[in-house]
């Protein structure tokens, strides 16, 4: 009798830690899919939620079960994209401007880094230059954010397996980075249909779909754009990386919130916002089907302090079809002087924002797109000065233009940013966290055996 009952015990000790165990191999996260909305704050998240009829309210990142707050500085304070890209990817702050490395310049170890070493696939996205700031300090490690050759080569020699954005221009320039790449294997493409027939044999591929920047949504169909969207490049990725039965990593970045932002260009962040909304139910919905695979939604940083404000035209502002940017390359220069001709830019604001100026505001314009120097601006910063007199005739929420002048990271701010988490292990994002320990929360869910 006693000894049966000792066998029972034993047996019952042993059926529950068989169930624990298993237990704990169902919870392992075997995926991570990790979103970032650049600048994407709360107050872009209402802006998007607010100003879009079809979204009764909601964006679907708000309807995942985990939400934490992360609180995004660098060491100098207000943070860029490749300081806050660090913290999380690396769980170390640094300075502005630095990418994968501390203050004194040794190179950190990211969770993409990680991944390689569990023999996981990676994958980089970013509807910016590939090269640029966040999906660096996720994939390489590099004292300056501007040296992109050298980052795009860095990249490659990191086996990144799938990378996928824009950027061309580093990968081409100064030397044949994408012949390079051929070499490693990868395939090589340069528009939505050569992606989506994409076979990827050798499991790599190269996806680069503008010189520069990708285009904001808004301007896709006036350019004539043949580039995929942030959802069909993550799709893809996701088919190539889960490839591998060790699992994989993938960061994809809706980059060009944080530009659109900077432009204080209302209509620009709904529209980005959105589609980095689409991608994320994409990703949750892969992620529910795979069973283990966590899914992470945040933003590196809040840009310019939008808010939705009780007299914004919410009408005027989503009747503007084309982002600030594409309204200032409709402008005419003038001959023989820095500056816009006054018609065009009376012209321009009325066409494409409905705003009439007098000659005396289109003269006011004119200065504030010419440098101390007496040179006029680059046309994605007279797109900042134009979205911020169409902010603010229509009484948007956003940073005046006179302090984002004074601002090194050109209107950042320290608003802490909200986390949406799904699948395994995701519960551990209901918190108040700071940016370095995102990257803790990262790393133990990979970690084997937890
Ligand atoms: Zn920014």
């Amino acid at each position: 009798m006693l000894k049966n009952k000792k066998g029972l015990l034993v047996l019952t000790l042993f059926l529950t830690f068989s169930l624990a165990l298993t237990a704990g191999a169902q919870a392992e996260v075997k995926n991570m899919i990790v979103l970032i909305g650049d600048g994407l704050g709360q107050g872009q998240i209402d802006m998007a939620r607010y100003m879009s009829e079809d979204k009764d309210g909601q964006l679907e990142l708000m309807q995942l079960p985990n939400i934490g707050m992360m609180m995004t500085s660098s060491t100098q304070g207000v943070p860029d994209s490749a300081a806050a890209g660090t913290a999380m990817a690396t769980g170390h702050k640094t300075k502005n401007g630095m990418v994968g490395m501390s203050p004194n310049g040794a190179e950190l170890d990211s969770i993409l880094d990680y991944a390689e070493t569990l023999n996981k696939s990676t994958g980089i996205i970013s509807t910016n230059k590939v090269t640029d700031a966040t999906p660096a300090a996720f994939s390489v490690s590099a004292k300056s954010r501007d040296n992109e050759v050298a980052i795009a080569k860095a990249i490659l020699n990191n086996d990144v397996d799938v990378v996928l954005g824009g950027g061309a221009d580093e990968f081409t320039e100064e030397e044949d980075v994408v012949a390079q790449a051929q070499d490693m294997g990868y395939d090589y493409v340069t528009n939505q249909n050569e992606l989506a027939n994409a076979q990827a044999s050798n499991n790599k591929l190269l996806g680069l779909f503008n010189d520069s920047y990708m285009n904001y949504k808004l301007d896709r169909d006036d350019l004539n754009s043949k580039e995929p969207s942030l959802k069909e490049m993550t799709k893809k990725a996701v088919n190539i990386l889960s490839r591998n039965e060790n699992g994989f990593f993938l960061m994809s970045e809706g980059a060009r919130i944080d530009h659109a932002a900077h432009a204080a260009d209302i209509p620009g962040v709904v529209a980005e916002t959105l589609e980095f909304d689409e991608t994320v139910e994409y990703a949750v919905n892969w992620a529910k089907k795979n069973g283990n695979t966590m899914v992470v939604v945040v933003a590196d940083h809040e840009t310019m302090g939008f808010s939705v404000t009780e007299p914004i035209n919410k009408e005027a502002l989503m009747n503007i079809e084309v982002s600030p940017e594409y309204m200032a390359g409709q402008m005419v220069e003038k001959e023989g002087e820095p500056g816009m001709t006054i018609e065009s830019i009376k012209d321009v604001f009325a066409e494409y924002a409905n705003v009439e100026m007098t000659d005396k505001e289109a003269k006011e314009f004119n200065q504030s797109i010419i440098n101390n120097e007496g040179n006029m601006y680059y046309q994605y910063m007279i797109g900042w000065e134009i979205g911020s007199v169409i902010a603010s005739e229509y009484s948007a929420g956003v940073l005046p233009a006179d302090i984002r002048a004074d601002s090194s990271t050109g209107g950042h701010t320290l608003n802490s940013v909200p986390i949406f988490a799904f699948g395994p292990e995701s519960n551990e994002f209901n918190d108040v966290l700071d940016n370095t320990e995102f990257h803790q929360v990262l790393f133990d869910a990979f970690k084997p055996g937890n």
